[in-house]
């Protein structure tokens, strides 16, 4: 019993993952969806076929053992011998067609017909049935033939619900053939059964095209379920990618922030009270330079948590991109010299439109990677106009190396986080594997295009498509971009920062400026030493993220409101989350991160005496 039904069990799984997989195969056709649609009912019909084809048998028997002794045996056992042949055949039909398995909709289609043929045969020999069994002088056996033979035909409704065809391949002869010989006898009641025969078989055609939309329906719903799922699955993967390369991302930036601060520990541990001069400036250099490895690294992050958090609204305008060149020209040409590298600029006289910022980042972490990875020979940058129509003209900027090269197979992942063709041991002189994800970033963030052309061992060519623009006056120089004013001496700054180290650094830092300070640690005590000294701060400047959850936006806010006036304001972050940074750009003031150079603190504070100045 139980094996019995753990047999049943398994074959109504395999059962159904067959049915499964030829969805799928059907789904991977690309066939119109009603073609798939029409190839799965066919299947169904073949799967239904195999539990009903004995008892269709049933009723030709039945047939003959009722009419037995009334119409001529010879006709009876020819017909029923005609029946069980059909049978046999019909039994190696499906037998072909469960060896076979077709999955196409054309041969799906084809078996179809097959066995539509099969319900032709059936129908016309209950038709011939209808006309040699007809017992003129008895009623009671004409009610049975005629009954039985729109019984089959009922019974048949099951099945045609998957394909319509065979229902009118069986009715039409059956029903047709009996109504002619009940039309051709001289009874009226004779023809009144006729016409009551053709009228079941119009109701009957009806309900099995009726039933056909349902199950086709049905089976629709299916497909869509399975898209549905197929979806699922697609987004599932994607979040893991995502999620793997998070990871990835994680376990190397924690792997690199703990190798300079090891070294820095190392460095700090060998400095000894009584050591000497010289070996101290050697401790300090190594101290500088793990510093600065930091603070690339710290500044690479930040960057891409900005460009992830869409924290960097693009400027763009039109200029000269040799204004642009000229910016760091001379910085490169410099390190190439030192590198005993040909370096070669030739930008033209062409004017590009973009974020100025924004694509001098991108054209250095290119002529970075280029200078980095060449060991002879030469690195180029250079520009030249792409036709197009006039508003689709483009400017091709090229940075070319003679270096390493980059294999193919790698053209794509450079561009991921922390990616480093030959870097296994992720050595920080070699880089960081971070300039090529953020290139990726502005590149898609400005909508310019860009394109890699590399070999092992043949030098690389990285191209980058940006609009023409229209040829404007010059860029200012970085230097314009600040007033120039006297020193910020006695400017009042209140500091704001729960980090006493960070206080004491900032005022400090500020004091040499010639500030005056108050140093806070929230914004209640900030508001207590306001009211001590009586004095309103000429600048406020605060962290971000303070005690108990509270925010130097708030503070600001509150020093705001009690000295009455909108004292000039800056906030600073070390957050790098994304949520965190845009929580802290929403506050509409100016942000810095940290760690800030004091050159930016400096330059913020001068604009601020300027414009109190000019007020
Ligand atoms: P990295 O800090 O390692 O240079 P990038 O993201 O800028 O990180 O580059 C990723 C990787 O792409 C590099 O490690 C290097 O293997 C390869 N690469 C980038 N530019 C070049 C180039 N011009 N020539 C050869 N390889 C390059």
């Amino acid at each position: 019993m139980t094996s019995a039904a753990s047999t049943d069990a398994s074959a109504s799984q395999s059962d159904f993952s067959a049915r499964i997989n030829l969805m799928e195969t059907l789904r991977a056709s690309g066939l119109p969806r009603e073609q798939q649609i029409t190839a799965y009912a066919i299947d169904s019909l073949f799967r239904g076929l195999s539990s009903v084809m004995g008892n269709l048998l049933v009723f030709p028997v039945a047939m003959v053992a009722l009419m037995w002794g009334h119409v001529n045996q010879e006709q009876l056992l020819g017909w029923l011998g005609a029946n069980l042949l059909l049978g046999a055949g019909r039994h190696w039909l499906l037998h072909a067609y469960a060896r076979q398995m077709p999955t196409s909709p054309l041969d799906l289609r084809r078996w179809a017909y097959y066995f539509t043929l099969t319900s032709l045969v059936s129908g016309t020999l209950w038709g011939i049935g209808g006309i040699i069994f007809f017992v003129p002088d008895s009623v009671v056996h004409q009610v049975i033939l005629y009954v039985t033979i729109m019984g089959v035909v009922a019974g048949t409704l099951i099945l045609v619900a998957y394909w319509v065809p065979i229902f009118y391949a069986y009715s039409l002869p059956s029903v047709g053939l009996s109504a002619w010989q009940l039309f051709n006898q001289p009874d009226m009641g004779q023809v009144g059964l006729g016409i009551l025969m053709l009228l079941g078989l119009a109701i009957m055609a009806n309900t099995a095209r009726q039933q056909n939309r349902d199950v086709l329906e049905g089976i629709a719903l299916r497909f869509e379920n399975l898209d549905l799922i197929a979806q699922l699955r697609d987004q599932t993967v994607v979040a893991e990618e995502a999620n793997a390369a998070k990871s990835r991302f994680l376990a190397a930036a924690s792997h690199d922030l703990r190798q300079p601060l090891h070294a820095l520990q190392l460095f700090v541990g060998s400095l000894t009270p009584g050591m000497p001069a010289g070996d101290q400036q050697a401790v300090i250099a190594g101290i500088e330079r793990t510093v600065g490895s930091l603070d690339g690294l710290f500044n690479a992050l930040l960057d891409i948590s900005r460009l992830d958090a869409g924290l960097l609204r693009p400027d763009v305008r039109d200029f000269r991109l040799a204004d642009l060149v000229e910016s760091f020209d001379a910085e490169f040409r410099i390190q190439a010299a030192g590198q005993g590298l040909v370096w070669h600029v030739d930008v033209g006289d062409v004017a590009v439109r973009s974020d100025p910022v924004l694509l001098e980042t991108i054209l250095r972490n290119l002529i970075s990677n280029a200078l980095r990875y060449t060991h002879s020979g030469r690195v180029e940058l250079m520009a030249q106009l792409i036709e197009g129509a006039p508003a689709n003209e483009r400017i091709r900027i090229s940075v070319c190396d003679t270096g390493i090269g980059i294999p193919p197979a790698f053209h794509q992942a450079i561009f991921t986080e922390y990616y480093q063709v030959g870097n296994p041991e992720r050595d920080r002189t070699k880089g960081l594997g971070l300039g090529l994800a953020i290139v990726d970033r502005l590149v898609r963030l400005l909508g310019h295009e860009l394109t890699v052309d590399s070999e092992a061992g043949k030098g690389s060519r990285f191209m980058l498509d940006v609009p023409a623009g229209r040829m404007v006056a010059g860029l200012p120089a970085a230097g314009q971009m600040l007033p120039e004013v006297g020193e910020l001496r006695d400017m009042h700054v209140i500091v704001i920062d729960d980090e006493q180290l960070v206080r004491e650094g900032m005022d400090k830092l500020l004091q040499t400026w010639g500030c005056t300070t108050v140093l806070a640690g929230d914004a209640e005590e900030a508001l207590a030493l306001i009211a001590d000294t009586g004095r309103v701060p000429d600048v406020i400047v605060a962290d971000y993220r303070l005690r108990e959850h509270r925010t130097g936006a708030e503070a600001i806010a509150l020093v705001r409101a009690r000295c009455g006036q909108t004292i000039p304001a800056l906030l600073i972050t070390g957050d790098t989350a994304p949520e965190r940074l845009r929580e802290a750009q929403a506050t509409d003031l100016p942000l810095m991160h940290k760690p800030v150079s004091p050159v930016r603190l400096r330059g913020y504070l001068r604009q601020v005496r300027a414009q109190s100045s000019a007020d």
